[in-house]
């Protein structure tokens, strides 16, 4: 077990800062003090953190950790750290490792005993779930599917039946074929399109998967695709004694089973479905009664 009281000891920390996704607002004191105090900020492109650096006046040592160069970059790192260096991971935009380099250096790091530190922030995928108007918990963050059109099709196919909200980051000029992927294989599911969160022309289309694609080919800009979980056996936050109670009540006022199931399931919104197993499985029925 590897144990880790982060403010209690005076080992070396890797700490993981997220930055802003657009709103440059949204960097957060603690990121700036955070990156101002380490000796060294890890980043994907120099360039580009070197602009949100400088705009808030931080002037650091900047190495590039990027996909291609995890290897040797983590190597880097963790010699800087054996050399008592604390060092900072940011991102191009919002928290590193998600859908971002900085996985292997954390694994490494942690392992042998160095303080990892997250500091809270910027994430485009929880923006857009809790604005979705789709239920948030559970949910699952799935991220780009595979370039490869066929390789996305057998990861939608994988994740068809999870009950849960899916997230999913797309690229504009890849929109319409992800969103035709989903159609196809998950069918027309209600559906959140995040856009530019955060800037000037932040815009949300909720609706069917269907509807969004009509106008697919018009969004610009950086996106989040949340889609909803499979439903159809998902027993939502069901009383089942409340349900066998109405159930049990249009019977006794004279309808029969099956249609005391139909207009509980209208009244309600559970699925037939549910109420019907719900009915005529004894061993769960005794278990409410
Ligand atoms: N690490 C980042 C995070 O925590 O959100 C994600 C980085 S990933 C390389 C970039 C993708 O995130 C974009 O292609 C888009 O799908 C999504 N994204 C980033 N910023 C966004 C924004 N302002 N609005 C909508 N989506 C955004």
């Amino acid at each position: 077990m590897n144990r880790q009281k982060s403010f209690e000891n005076e080992k070396p920390t890797l700490y993981l800062v997220p930055t802003p996704i657009g709103n440059l607002n949204e960097m957060t004191p603690r990121a700036i003090e955070v990156l101002q105090s380490v000796d060294v900020i890890a980043c994907e492109d120099t360039r580009t953190s070197g602009q949100l650096l400088k705009h808030f006046h931080i002037e650091k040592r900047l190495i590039s950790y990027q996909n291609f160069n995890e290897d040797t970059s983590t190597k880097g790192i963790i010699n800087l750290l054996s050399q008592g260096k604390n060092i900072a991971l940011i991102s191009d935009a919002g928290y590193p490792l998600l859908s971002d380099p900085g996985q292997r250096v954390v694994n490494e790091a942690s392992a042998l005993g160095y303080n990892v530190v997250p500091l809270s922030g910027c994430n485009a995928a929880l923006n857009a779930l809790v604005a979705s108007g789709l239920i948030v918990q559970p949910y699952l963050f799935i991220g780009f599917l595979p370039s490869s059109q066929s390789d996305a099709v057998k990861k939608l196919r994988e994740y068809k039946n999870y009950p849960m909200t899916l997230i999913f980051y797309e690229a504009p000029h890849r929109i319409e074929k992800m969103l035709q992927s989903v159609l196809d294989v998950m069918g027309d599911r209600r559906c959140c399109l995040a856009r530019e969160l955060t800037k000037l022309h932040e815009e949300f289309l909720r609706g069917k998967v269907s509807e969004i694609l009509e106008v697919a080919s018009e969004l610009k800009g950086e996106m989040v695709v949340v889609v909803e979980g499979n439903r159809d056996d998902y027993e939502k936050d069901v009383d089942y004694g409340q349900l066998l109670h109405m159930v049990n009540e249009s019977i006794e006022q004279g309808m029969t089973t099956s249609d005391a199931i139909k207009e509980t399931a209208k009244k309600t919104g559970v699925s037939k479905n549910i109420i019907y197993d719900l009915v005529h499985n004894k061993e769960r029925k005794e278990n409410i009664c």
